[in-house]
């Protein structure tokens, strides 16, 4: 072991990027190392400290100054950079395979971040997946018009009219989820990444749902990558954090424009996402074998209509899955009909489940159950609900880490109420 640095002693550290100490080996060992170690502060630990401060001190006024200038690294003001947050920044970088990470306060503020810095500021149209997460619609399809933004929304499964949409619209970004949410549709990432780079479109992928476990959009070509931290990623609901990973090139833009919007990750929460990274692989693989064991029971199930589970032969999309995400890899996330299911018979049903928790969030250790219909979709009519195939009888798992045969029970039990 090297004599322990001071906090602001390295001048030359890759903050943000790739921690290329661990470049070609598993994601399990990135998961457990990458971003750990690099400023050392008086003693060295295997956890990076939570580092609590708002500034951070030079020995010598010449040292902020050539910070500033950027002859140097280091750190001056949290808003615009903390050791605890750049850790997670590297081991993200790793983890998605970037060149750089910037942490957020939220997913949200991932997105927002994202398409900020690259749609608003380019004055270009951004072409929108119409099947994102609720709160992604409402700002890009309400707010960011309001904005300038000029926003272009459609079917990202039907590849064919999407070539057609920007031979007319000449979109300038292209954003889309690769997961729809509730039922688990699975969009041809590369493919459409590939028509947005032939026309010439920069491309946002948002990977909450698919996470790294399953799919690299970077490797497919992505621009730009979002994660909710608060999902698989953190695991244990008990932190709000995104990310956003990206190029080099396009690191300076967005590094500008979060110091402007400040929606930066607070340390704690950094730490709290790094200590969840450590388990991530080991989570993401049992949230995908109880994922299959799960939907294979519901749907041999008699009090069960449909499942919608991309690991599942029966699922519209489970060949392009199997084609794009890692090998038989298929996440913890399904969604579920009751038979003859109506609101009342839902709710009996949620009510006498004994572990499965009720609650608008997934990616956690405990198993998590949503009513779409009057949750994370309650603002559609009954209609539109239909269009998308949303029905009243229709609920959403996201699947933990308990025993599978615990799960089964649990749903058999409540089935039967
Ligand atoms: N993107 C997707 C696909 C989501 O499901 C969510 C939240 O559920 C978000 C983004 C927003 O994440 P956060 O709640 O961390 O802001």
């Amino acid at each position: 072991m090297t004599e322990p640095e001071k906090i602001n002693a390295e001048p030359t550290i890759a903050v943000r990027g790739f921690d290329h100490r661990y470049a070609g080996l598993d994601m399990e060992t990135q998961c457990v190392h990458a971003g750990m170690g690099w400023e050392r502060p008086d003693v060295w630990s295997p956890n990076v400290p939570i580092y609590n401060s708002l500034v951070y001190y030079f020995d010598r006024i010449e040292e902020l100054d050539d910070m500033i200038y950027d002859k140097r690294g280091g750190y001056a003001y949290a808003r615009w950079g903390s050791p605890t947050v750049s850790a997670l920044e590297r081991a993200l970088s790793t983890l998605e395979g970037a060149e750089a990470t910037l942490a957020c306060s939220s997913g949200m503020a991932a997105v927002t971040l994202a398409l900020l810095g690259v749609g608003l500021t380019q004055n270009a149209t951004i072409l929108c997946s119409n099947d994102v997460y609720g709160s992604t619609y409402d700002m890009v399809k309400h707010t960011f018009p309001t904005l300038g933004g000029r926003v272009v929304m459609a079917d990202f499964l039907d590849l064919a009219q999407l070539e057609t949409i920007f031979e007319r619209e000449h979109p300038g970004v292209v954003f889309f989820e690769v997961m729809t949410n509730p039922l688990c549709k699975v969009i041809d990432a590369p493919a459409v990444i590939g028509m947005a780079h032939r026309h010439g479109a920069r491309v946002i992928v948002d990977n909450t749902f698919t996470t790294p476990y399953l799919f690299n959009p970077i490797a497919a070509g992505a621009d730009f990558v979002c994660e909710s931290l608060s999902k698989f990623i953190g695991g244990h609901s008990d932190l709000l954090g995104g990310s956003v990973s990206c190029r080099q090139t396009d690191l300076d833009k967005l590094e500008v424009l979060q110091t402007q919007i400040g929606n930066n990750l607070d340390a704690n929460a950094a730490f709290l996402a790094l200590r969840g990274l450590k388990t991530f692989a080991l989570r993401l693989e049992k949230h995908c074998a109880n994922g299959v064991l799960v939907a294979r029971f519901l749907e041999n199930h008699p009090f069960i209509e449909r499942v919608w589970y991309p690991g599942l032969p029966s699922h519209p999309h489970h060949a392009t899955a199997k084609r794009i995400f890692q090998p038989g890899r298929f996440g913890g996330m399904m969604s579920f009909e009751l038979r003859n299911g109506d609101k009342d018979r839902v709710f009996r049903f949620i009510n006498a489940l004994q572990f499965i928790l009720p609650a608008g969030s997934l990616g956690d250790v405990n198993s998590l159950i949503v009513y779409p219909a009057r949750t994370t979709h309650h603002w559609l009519s009954a209609e539109e609900l239909q269009a998308i195939g949303i029905t009243p009888a229709t609920l959403r798992l996201s699947v933990g880490i308990e025993s599978a045969e615990d799960l089964q029970a649990d749903l058999d039990r409540a089935l039967r109420v």
